[in-house]
């Protein structure tokens, strides 16, 4: 089969690797139909080099059509149509029957600490071959996949991998009061949906970031947009907003739809992400770097309010502006999505013809999955408008 591979900074290729096969009578193997690259993704082609071996098999937000299943697996059966959950996990462990599925005791990497496995993600998650691929091997299929009926585009479904489940635990860690404010930092594919989640559930939405195009997005969707290269004063803006206070929470999706390491020291390194031209700017004015986000949605939020962070943080020397926080009264939430513990939540609307969440305006550009190369070039440079783009195997 055709997968997408990892070769070394910024070559992924594209190979033929052998058929993947039933290894454990807990397998299922899935067709993939379609395949998304996430930001997280960049992490490995930029900075990760050390946790992959080159042929690794890359992607996390797989869903396709059940080819075969092992003798345990029941619940699915080959010819549905399931999405896969990024985090690999067992259904009936201690952290699983907590719904803390991010943590599966079944799948967790002891050799590094870390938590459950994932698909595509290097040494320290496991290195599980990934679903960037024509075909690919899910273990604990007993429990992950998702069933969707049927019928409708892959888009209305796909996100139920991974953006969706993290944008909605975003939102249900962000604790917004009924008719409250957040601020949505960063408008990257879960910052959009973290967004449309909160402004769903009543809260009245403000999204910052300095891309136009994702600016736009988030206003089509009746987010409150705010350029934050566009002033030297991101907290006075919100404060004006908001009573004099500030938000009531505020979403840290800077980065974004990122799985954290601990050994990431990549803060700075991030910036590299952007075009040159815009990154300068934003170091100028708002600061990119994950760290000077952080310390922004301190600075925002109200006292006495939630900040829910997604984006990815690692390394121990972070500082922390204790002090401030500990003033303003300041409650801090973060972690990987739990994905299967949203999917009650999401599933009905994802369903709803009616796209609640406007799942189909997210992706930007559909490639075939040969073109996983030209395509981690154009979401890497953010070229052409670039938000998020589907493989299609
Ligand atoms: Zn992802
Ligand atoms: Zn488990």
């Amino acid at each position: 089969m055709k997968a997408v591979t990892w070769h070394g900074k910024r070559d992924v290729r594209v190979d033929t690797v052998p058929d993947p096969t039933i290894e454990q009578p807990t397998d299922a193997i899935v067709r993939v139909s379609s395949t998304a690259i996430c930001g997280s993704d960049l992490h490995l082609y930029e900075l990760f080099g050390p946790f992959m071996n080159p042929g690794d098999i890359l992607g996390h937000e797989p869903m396709g059509i059940v080819e075969a299943v092992g003798a345990e697996v029941t619940h699915i059966q080959p010819g549905d149509r399931v999405v896969i959950p990024f985090n690999i996990s067992c259904g009936h462990c201690f952290m699983c029957k907590e719904q803390l599925f991010s943590q599966c005791e079944t799948t967790q990497v002891h050799e590094h600490g870390t938590g459950a496995s994932l698909f595509g993600y290097t040494k320290l998650y496991g290195q599980v071959p990934g679903g960037q691929a024509e075909l690919l091997r899910v273990p604990q299929a007993q429990f992950g996949p998702i069933k969707v009926p049927h019928g409708s585009p892959d888009e209305r479904f796909l996100y139920l991998s991974d953006v969706l489940p993290t944008a909605w635990q975003a939102v249900e860690y962000a604790d917004i009061p009924p008719g409250g404010t957040v601020a949505v930092l960063g408008l990257g594919p879960v910052g959009q949906m973290s967004a449309r989640v909160a402004q769903h559930r009543g809260a009245r939405v403000f999204g910052i970031d300095l891309v136009r195009e994702r600016l736009e997005m988030a206003s089509r969707h009746g987010i409150e947009p705010i350029d934050c290269t566009a002033t030297d004063d991101l907290s006075a803006v919100l404060r004006d907003r908001t009573e004099g206070r500030g938000p009531d929470s505020v979403i840290d999706a800077v980065g974004m739809e990122a799985h954290g390491s601990p050994v990431a020291a990549t803060a700075q390194r991030m910036v590299g992400m952007l075009p040159d031209a815009i990154a300068a700017k934003f170091m100028e004015k708002a600061g990119l770097d994950r760290l000077t986000a952080l310390h922004q949605a301190i600075e925002i939020v109200r006292r006495g309010g939630t900040i829910s962070i997604s984006g990815v943080y690692g390394g121990m020397v972070d500082p922390m502006p204790m002090l401030q926080m500990f003033d303003k009264g300041i409650t801090l939430r973060m972690g990987q999505a739990n994905v299967k513990r949203w999917i009650d939540d999401l599933l009905p609307l994802v369903s709803d013809d009616t796209d609640p969440l406007g799942v189909a305006d997210l992706a930007t550009h559909r490639l075939p999955l040969t073109d996983a190369p030209k395509a981690y070039e154009m979401f890497q440079k953010k070229s052409d408008g670039a938000i998020k783009i589907i493989l299609e195997p």
